[in-house]
């Protein structure tokens, strides 16, 4: 981290186009949520993760949303220690699967390891019914004691459910570790009242599809102080950053590089993403917040660094 964090690109608006391609392989990123136990990548995730690296991705953290996935993730963690860490959690979709002391033991099992370094997804979504409210709730609070019990960094999956998702997380007010609102597709205000508590955001190519005045985009157009509370995840195979939207403004999308756009457009597509897209994504949120891309890649890799407590 240290050569790049004094490198001249950091602070250098004018820098020459030469320059700028330099500074941008030098870019340093961390994903804070893939979803590499897809089985869409079960034949070439060696490729997918030598293309992150090649992109310039440092560290991906590999997320849980069942028992099984969360496994799984952490199997993936051995094979590719200091590059991908994982996660541990039950997605709310799935909170009718939890078996009461049986999969809160699991969890903690799999969640007891280093290379696990947050306890999530986990959390509410009111959007689609394939849990009910009631099952959600109690299985968000096991996973948030959980938390508390290992002081392991909270994920959290949030859909139309802000203000139960404040109420929950309120009874825990003073034993919480970091809060990350993993995927965050809500509005400026929303977020702005996620900040208020101290959490963390997480922006993915969302920010393509987001079409509202009021919600990620005027978020980060308005976001001064908010480069150390935000971070950048994929959420791959989801949530491709389609750059050609037409409602994405133009200054953004000058701001892509070639380089970028190469990774994103050779290997990523609406079907499959893949961690190589955050550079395109990370050169999004720069423009938004109208900062250098690599300005953003540092503070947001740093966030990530800091926040789960990962090995550089
Ligand atoms: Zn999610």
């Amino acid at each position: 981290m240290a050569e790049n964090a004094s490198g001249s690109c950091t602070e250098s608006p004018k820098a020459s186009s030469a320059a700028m391609t330099q500074c941008y392989e030098n870019y340093i990123l961390v994903d804070v949520g893939a979803n590499l136990t897809n089985k869409k990548y079960s034949r070439d995730l060696d490729s997918v993760i030598q293309r992150a690296k090649d992109s310039g991705v440092k560290k991906i953290m590999v997320t849980g949303a069942s028992i099984r996935s969360s496994k799984e993730a952490l199997r993936l963690t051995r094979i590719y220690p200091g590059t991908l860490y994982s996660t541990a959690g039950v997605h709310p979709h799935d909170a009718k699967s939890w078996e009461d002391d049986e999969t809160l033991q699991e969890l903690e099992s799999i969640a007891s390891n280093p290379e696990c370094v947050a306890i999530g997804e986990c959390g509410l979504d009111y959007n689609r019914d394939f849990s009910d409210p009631e099952t959600q709730r109690n299985v968000f609070h096991k996973q948030i004691e959980l938390a508390c019990q290992l002081n392991k960094p909270l994920i959290i999956h949030e859909r139309s459910a802000q203000s139960d998702v404040l109420e929950v997380l309120s009874h825990y007010s003073n034993r919480l570790p970091p809060v990350l609102v993993h995927c965050f597709t809500g509005t400026a205000e929303e977020a702005q009242l996620y900040l208020d508590q101290g959490f963390y955001l997480g922006i993915t190519g969302y920010l393509c599809k987001d079409k509202s005045d009021s919600g990620v985009r005027q978020l980060l157009e308005g976001g001064q102080a908010l480069l150390d509370r935000i971070l950048v995840e994929t959420d791959a195979p989801f949530m491709y950053p389609n750059t050609r939207a037409s409602k994405l403004p133009s200054h953004v999308k000058d701001a892509l590089t070639e380089r970028s756009m190469t990774f994103l457009h050779r290997y990523c597509t609406f079907q499959r993403n893949e961690p190589c897209a955050l550079p395109a994504i990370v050169e999004m949120v720069a423009a938004f917040m109208r900062k250098s891309p690599e300005e953003v890649a540092l503070a947001t890799a740093f966030n990530g660094l800091k926040l789960f407590g990962l090995n550089q």
